[in-house]
């Protein structure tokens, strides 16, 4: 069965903040639908383009859903949980900030079929929080999800990497704790630096160097094994490619390297391998390491360019690296076997 998202893009009404990574082009340059006719409209041509047997979920993107109106946040959901009630979505998901995100909202929330609350969190780092100008802080946001959990509303927890101030502790701390208050879900945002916000200035004036391209690559994965390894699904790493981020004269420094999520997948399959095959012990060929993975998930194993199978055959010489997708896509099993060559009689 496949997943669709329902798309509707939420009018940006402004933060009462200014994150310094914020690039306000690419908020400010969504197509808006302010009209509950045109949402309504919007999701029957959606809906009726979802092949039978396929799953569907409303996802209200580009901005801070809890923060526009209460009027208007009732008119949306009502609509979105019309198609949730006939059956044509299982689901309602929207992002928000924390600090927009009180008891009283969450009690309107309660009411609703919600399949998802993301959540920027961004860092559970209060120094991080004040040099990022969030205008919240960490307790704001674990409130915001304790909030979430009691109510019974699933939620995800969206966190960058390469903050200003922030150090891997202070990230890894960061995802910890979104575990720990009960996310089922995360999205990871390496830090890209976009020409004309205050962190590109904070580049220019000497009081920010954004991790180099191998640390952030480090830094993610390793906050993406911790989400691994507790069972919270990662939706997403890094921004989606658009042309924004193509632009050297839009995205200035910072993670813009494309498929950056693949490579960090990469990374974290090369360390789980590696350590299976420690565990088996010394082997020499002929033969061949079979690595199996869930299907889909063998070009990440592989590694950009075939990058981790180099790097295993040549750690191992004359053993072959064979990579099966054998396990159901969603699943997160691995196995590695080496299996020796039977010498011809
Ligand atoms: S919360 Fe989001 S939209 Fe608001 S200033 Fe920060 S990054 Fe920009």
């Amino acid at each position: 069965m496949k997943h669709h998202n329902l798309p509707v893009f939420v009018p940006f009404y402004g933060c009462p903040h200014r994150c310094v990574f914020c690039d306000q082009r690419s908020i400010t340059g969504q197509a808006d639908v302010w009209d509950a006719d045109l949402v309504r409209q919007e999701l029957e041509r959606y809906a009726a383009s979802v092949p039978e047997g396929d799953e569907a979920e409303i996802a209200f993107f580009g901005g801070t859903f809890t923060g526009i109106p209460r009027k208007a946040q009732q008119a949306y959901l009502d609509i979105a949980a019309s198609f949730v009630r006939d059956g044509r979505a299982k689901g309602i998901r929207f992002s928000t900030r924390p600090d927009c995100l009180d008891g009283d909202t969450v009690d309107f929330l309660k009411g609703y079929p919600l399949s998802c609350v993301e959540l920027g969190i961004q860092s559970l780092s209060d120094r991080v929080l004040q040099k990022i100008r969030r205008g919240h802080d960490a307790a704001c946001a674990m409130d915001a999800m304790e909030r979430l959990r009691k109510a019974g509303i699933p939620f995800a927890g969206q966190m960058m990497t390469g903050l200003p101030g922030s150090t891997p502790e202070d990230e890894t701390e960061t995802a910890q704790g979104i575990i720990r208050a009960g996310a089922c879900e995360a999205r990871i945002y390496p830090l890209v630096v976009f020409a004309g916000t205050d962190l590109e200035r904070m580049c220019r004036e000497g009081d920010y160097t954004p991790p180099g391209q191998q640390e952030m690559l480090r830094r993610t994965a390793a906050v993406l094994e911790l989400f691994r390894q507790a069972g919270v699904k990662v939706l997403r790493i890094g921004l989606c490619e658009n042309e924004s981020l193509r632009n050297p004269g839009v995205a200035v420094d910072g993670a813009k390297e494309s498929a950056l999520g693949e490579r960090v997948w990469s990374l974290v399959y090369q360390k789980r391998v590696e350590a299976e095959m420690a565990r088996r012990g010394p082997v020499t060929g002929p033969g061949q390491w079979v690595i199996e993975v869930p299907r889909g998930a063998e070009s990440k194993v592989s590694g950009q360019k075939k990058e981790n199978r180099m790097r295993w055959e040549s750690a191992y010489p004359g053993v072959r690296v064979r990579i099966r997708g054998l396990y159901p896509p969603d699943s997160d099993r691995l196995t590695v076997r080496f299996e020796a060559e039977q010498k011809k009689q």
